[in-house]
């Protein structure tokens, strides 16, 4: 009875929620877009019409209570984000989101009061953002945001913290407001995979071992510019040339990673200056990630050898600079054994993956025991219009949440 009630309602809750759109194919909805500022207010009003009691923190994210009856037992907390990529689809983040509200509302229904307060929070602005910041509003509610975060620069001169403030977001709220934060006793996060794994394997749902950290390269190959018919090919020091090996070398390493890692170059800039010219200068981007620090920082050292052996032997000087964005986070232990044993009593089949995406659990590891729960992607498609989860699999995904958060509640930390 719940089960199809549920599928109604999260079937209406996701059409509803796709509306709020940019324009364009598939579903944008960026941060300081007015699709998205828009969409927010329908969420604040589905959390209260849920029974959730509703705020906005100081960063801005939507904050949803539902009082639990011992004051003293702390709190539960599921949520996710609403915010998309440029063209993306219907279900990113926005699952975990719609999924905790439906679990409030199902715990309601039966006329269930937890012990711990339930907390369902919509996180502000996960997606990257025009400062390459992934995680705005989860970063923040940790006190992990930074004043240089803040300070960063978009292609038009603007900083972040600016373009915050003229969108009604107080920059020293955001960086204030992990003060303000009472750590919950768990998180918990709903999401798509994102990935064809658990399709693959039959599975309906996916227990997350841990959440994969990036280190972001930044190289710059300077050569020497020269004219393109008279220099004989022993005497140039091309920088594309160098750059491009470099392509081949970080994807040698995702491929020699035997699965522990992935490696991808992303793009090549500012090398042409005509086609009669060799390249004096590029600049390649590339990422790593892994669950494995060790495999990481391993792989990083011998990147950072090969590419600078390689640009040696072409003549051309390299500066790589390397960027931690995220370190590997496992997922609490104790949860997720709870999440497939939740899996188990719901006759679902469930399997132990890593997450190769990012997502707000990251930073909420940081404070709290944080797991993460999968539900299928079709066809593993994500951040595109085709991105697809099944009602089906979403209500999998709902109620192994709830049976999860059930049995967080019954036992006291
Ligand atoms: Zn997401």
């Amino acid at each position: 009875m719940t089960l199809v009630a549920g599928a109604e309602r999260l079937h209406s809750d996701l059409a509803e929620l796709a509306t709020y759109s940019e324009g364009g194919p598939g579903t944008s909805r960026r941060l300081f877009s007015d699709a998205y500022r828009d969409s927010r207010d329908w969420v604040r009003e589905t959390m209260r019409e849920s029974g959730l009691v509703v705020r906005a923190d100081a960063a801005g994210n939507l904050v949803g209570v539902l009082e639990g009856n011992d004051p003293r037992a702390g709190t539960l907390m599921m949520g996710s984000h609403t915010d998309t990529v440029d063209g993306g689809g219907n279900y990113d983040g926005v699952v975990g989101v719609l999924g905790a509200i439906e679990v409030v509302r199902q715990f309601r229904e039966e006329g269930r009061r937890l012990a711990h307060d339930v907390v369902v929070v919509d996180f502000l602005g996960e997606e990257s953002n025009d400062y390459g910041l992934t995680c705005l509003g989860s970063r923040s509610f940790v006190g992990d945001l930074t004043a240089s975060d803040l300070a960063r620069v978009d292609t038009a001169g603007r900083t972040l913290g600016q373009r915050c403030a003229d969108s009604g977001l107080d920059p020293h709220g955001l960086l204030a407001a992990g003060r303000q934060f009472q750590r919950p006793r768990a998180y918990v996060e709903l999401h798509i995979e994102q990935g064809p794994v658990l399709e693959e394997r039959g599975a309906d749902i996916g227990v997350v071992t841990g959440i994969v950290g990036i280190q972001r390269l930044l190289a710059t190959f300077i050569g020497q510019a020269d004219h393109a018919g008279t220099t004989p090919m022993d005497r140039r020091r091309d920088a594309l040339v160098a750059a491009a090996s470099a392509v081949l070398a970080v994807r040698q390493t995702g491929c020699d990673a035997g699965g522990q890692g992935v490696a991808t170059a992303s793009d090549i800039s500012g090398y042409s200056s005509g086609p009669n010219v060799v390249p004096r200068t590029a600049r390649l981007q590339a990422e790593m990630r892994s669950i494995e620090p060790v495999w990481l920082s391993a792989a990083e050292r011998r990147l950072t050898q090969e590419i600078q052996h390689m640009a040696e032997s072409y003549g051309v000087e390299v500066d790589l600079e390397w960027i931690a964005d995220n370190e590997p986070r496992p997922m609490d232990g104790t949860i997720q054994r709870r999440i497939s044993t939740a899996a188990e009593a719901l006759g679902l089949r469930w399997e132990a993956i890593p997450s190769g995406a990012t997502h707000d659990a990251v930073h909420l590891a940081r404070v709290c025991p944080t797991a993460m729960v999968f539900v299928p992607s079709i066809g593993g498609r994500s951040h595109c219009p085709e991105e697809n989860t099944t009602i089906e699999d979403f209500v999998h995904g709902v109620g192994v949440l709830k049976e999860t958060l059930t049995d967080l509640d019954s036992t006291r930390a």
